[in-house]
């Protein structure tokens, strides 16, 4: 697959526009700069590939902005060998920076059409989650909880039960919040039954569908 020189360098600009953009963990800058993002999206799109925009994908899904995907990976404090569950494959360009962290990285996605493409598409460019699962999202993974992180990556109506409850104690759920627009929310897990929350700025994801059955 092209990966070429001038894409490189598109990536470094994309790299100091998040730095100038508060994003400061070097372990998210440096996994940004070495995950070719172009090859993520449809080739229409090619030339956007290192602008800090969201853009579509298939099944009228979005791959996130990079600013995005940077500012949740940052609130998640990814460690190496973190057991990381993802919420909304989509692309798998989050699941990528994910597992270049050295996470080991569970993804659930509710769209066959994207589950498929993503799940041949990842291990080519050598990214390997330990498991992409065709699913809903809203019940997490209970037979692989607890979770160090949970990040959600499409727009929560609300906060599902079941992804707080799959946190380890210290864990954290990064999940934007809301309909229209999201507020991105994370919540640390203090004890078996005390979360702390915190609020960051506002955000918008497509929606965090229910299951269609
Ligand atoms: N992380 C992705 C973002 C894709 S957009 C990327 O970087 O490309 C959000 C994704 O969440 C979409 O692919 C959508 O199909 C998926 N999604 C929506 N509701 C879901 C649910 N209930 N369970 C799992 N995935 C869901």
């Amino acid at each position: 697959m092209n990966d070429t020189f001038r894409h490189k360098g598109l990536r470094q600009q994309l790299v100091n526009v998040l730095k100038n953009k508060g994003i400061a963990d070097s372990a998210v800058l440096n996994a940004i700069g070495d995950i070719p993002r172009h090859l993520f999206m449809d080739s229409g799109f090619l030339d956007h590939a290192y602008q800090d925009k969201a853009f579509p994908i298939a099944a009228d899904q979005t791959i996130s902005q990079p600013y995005t995907v940077a500012f949740q990976t940052e609130l998640l404090q990814v460690k190496k060998g973190s057991k990381i569950l993802e919420i909304g494959t989509g692309s798998g360009y989050q699941t990528a920076v994910l597992c270049a962290l050295g996470a080991k990285v569970y993804s659930i996605e509710r769209q066959q059409e994207l589950f498929k493409k993503t799940s041949k598409f990842l291990p080519k460019l050598g990214y390997r989650a330990k498991k992409l699962i065709f699913g809903d999202g809203y019940k997490g993974l209970p037979e692989e909880a607890p979770f160090d992180g949970v990040i959600v990556t499409a727009g929560a109506p609300f906060v599902p039960k079941p992804l707080l409850a799959q946190l380890a104690i210290g864990g954290r759920l990064v999940i934007p919040v809301g309909n229209d627009v999201q507020v991105m929310t994370l919540f640390i897990r203090k004890g078996p039954k005390e979360f702390e929350q915190h609020e960051f700025g506002e955000f918008r994801f497509v929606p965090l569908l229910e299951d269609k059955n």
